[in-house]
């Protein structure tokens, strides 16, 4: 399978590739090309032109400010699972990279190409959701930040603006006795999402301070599961209590997806099991 002609351009700074993108109609972002080349080979996507953004300094990388973690667009799943700061302040977030796909994928890909593909069955969206984190984007007005809660809309489609370029995550660290997971049912071919759950607790003095639990790849865009959310928060989380918010998480799925592996209703089921099993571990983890 071969990809129809396109133009390649190498971005040496964010203001070229901006520019470029500008310049170029029909041109797209190349960062690890792990879903847009395929999908190029595939004919489901024709750019005219390539801006390469993968050589940017700058654009990769995980430090700590106060107390959140900001982690550049470029910044490999592999760096993300491997990375001593993510381990210490978010460890959800490394075993969430740790899962996706294989050893090839996360050398090559992106956390920001992968939050910006917005696939429906990719797992760092679910995580940065439950994560509350805020997606950093550069544009031609200059910078934008998204709350993840606001970033993505649909199937493929997130809130950035026709040549707007993320170039960073701010995740916010662990507060106190916080414990959190993420589950995810692997499609056996491809390895991405069937469904996935993240799923974030913290604890004060033995009961639930706070919850937050996401879904992904049951519906169009992953979804924060409120309804559950609320149902632990303020008491003990015993196992009848995870089960009673485990039950609530369906009514947070509006239009589940079908496909040839997966009904919908089997969707919403593997959903319940997931967030039951997350948030049981979260809790765990919790108590340290
Ligand atoms: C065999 C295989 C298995 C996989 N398994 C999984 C899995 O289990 N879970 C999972 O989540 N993913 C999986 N993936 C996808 C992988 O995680 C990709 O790396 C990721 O989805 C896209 O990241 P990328 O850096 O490769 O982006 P690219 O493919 O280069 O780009 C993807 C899209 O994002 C845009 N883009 C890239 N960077 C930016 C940016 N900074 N700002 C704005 N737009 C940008 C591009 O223009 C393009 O439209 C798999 C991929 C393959 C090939």
């Amino acid at each position: 399978m071969y990809p129809a002609e396109f133009e390649y351009f190498r971005a040496r700074t964010l203001a070229e590739a901006s520019r470029l993108l500008r310049k170029h109609k029909g041109s797209r972002l190349l960062a690890g090309g792990q879903s847009l080349l395929p999908a190029m080979k595939l004919r489901i996507s024709e750019p005219a032109a390539l801006i390469d953004i993968g050589g940017l300094r700058g654009l990769a990388g995980i430090r700590a400010k106060g107390k959140t973690l900001v982690i550049g667009a470029a910044t490999t799943h592999a760096a993300v699972m491997s990375s001593p700061i993510v381990a210490k302040s978010c460890p959800l977030l490394a075993e969430t990279a740790a899962q996706i796909g294989d050893v090839q994928v996360r050398n090559r890909g992106t956390i920001g190409g992968s939050l910006a593909n917005a696939d429906p069955a990719a797992d760092y969206p679910t995580a940065i959701l439950a994560l509350d984190a805020t997606l950093v984007a550069a544009g031609a007005r200059g910078e934008r930040k998204i709350p993840a809660g606001k970033f993505f809309l649909d199937v493929f489609t997130t809130a950035l603006k026709a040549g707007e370029i993320l170039t960073s995550v701010v995740v916010p660290a662990y507060g106190e006795g916080t414990g959190g997971a993420y589950l995810k049912h692997r499609h056996p071919a491809s390895s991405y999402a069937v469904v996935g759950v993240a799923a974030l607790v913290q604890l004060s003095g033995g009961v639930c301070k706070r919850v937050s639990l996401a879904v992904g790849g049951a519906g169009g865009n992953p979804v924060r599961a409120c309804e559950a959310e609320a149902a632990p928060s303020g008491s003990k989380p015993d196992a009848k209590a995870i089960e009673a918010a485990a039950a609530k998480v369906a009514s947070a799925i509006a239009d589940p997806m079908s496909d040839t592996y997966a009904s919908g209703e089997y969707r919403l089921h593997l959903a319940t099991v997931l967030a039951r099993r997350a948030l049981m571990e979260a809790v765990s983890r919790a108590r340290g």
